[in-house]
């Protein structure tokens, strides 16, 4: 049967003669989170020029198409917003910087570090995933903390350190559900509570933990609340 015979002929054989093509290029790679198949998967950025094709043959420029990144495993094609979204391997590595850090600088800011503050504190850096963190490891990062920023124990919540948690906290906040963010503060809060009542300085600290992970003030004052009925 020639082309272009039949109930659907006509559409088939334009389709055929007239159409456009992108050509792909590929301008970059990495690894993301793939929201298609679900999971860390390597990616090709790429960008297309489309061309008006005859008889299947390219013939005029249509322009650039794209960026668009493309899954290696599935091969579907996003816009390059799913970028934003981290890995699985990255969030878990964020999370247990955050818990890290905010353990730091709860016991930095609890004076001396009772022995009960510390175990506390590493048990939660344990369970975020340094598995290997030992409470004198965490007292002598407090100390050397303590002796690099030239701070007195005790005092309030120093500007270095404010910063330290912006910087863990800020990038993670984002992609913690509101229970997610309120466990983080919450574990702080649990640290400051292992060896008495908060103090000033460990209220601080609290509160620019929750400021970092976008809690409003209301919700920190509550969740510090909530924190020292044992559940
Ligand atoms: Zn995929």
């Amino acid at each position: 049967m020639l082309p272009g015979r039949g109930r659907n002929g006509r559409a088939v054989q334009v389709s055929r003669v007239l159409g456009t093509r992108t050509a792909w290029t590929t301008v970059g790679d990495g690894e993301f989170f793939c929201p298609g198949c679900g999971g860390d998967r390597n990616y090709q950025r790429l960008t297309g020029r489309r061309r008006f094709t005859l008889l299947g043959v390219p013939v005029l420029p249509r322009g650039e198409t794209g960026p668009v990144v493309e899954c290696a495993a599935c091969r579907q094609h996003y816009g390059t917003d799913v970028l934003d979204h981290p890995t699985t391997t990255r969030f878990s590595a964020m999370l247990r910087d955050a818990v890290h850090t905010v353990a730091l600088a709860v016991l930095a800011a609890g004076g001396t570090c009772a022995r009960t503050s510390l175990e506390t504190a590493a048990s939660a850096v344990r369970s975020a995933g340094f598995e290997d963190c030992t409470e004198d490891q965490l007292g002598a990062l407090v100390e050397a903390l303590a002796a690099d920023t030239g701070r007195v124990f005790g005092e309030p919540c120093g500007a270095s350190l404010a910063i330290e948690l912006h910087e863990a906290l800020d990038p993670l906040a984002p992609h913690l559900a509101p229970t997610g963010r309120e466990a983080i503060l919450l574990q702080g809060a649990r640290i400051a509570l292992a060896d008495g009542p908060y103090t000033p300085a460990e209220r601080d600290v609290l509160a620019t933990v929750g400021a970092a992970l976008t809690i409003c003030s209301d919700d920190v004052t509550r969740l510090l609340v909530a924190a020292r009925t044992p559940s």
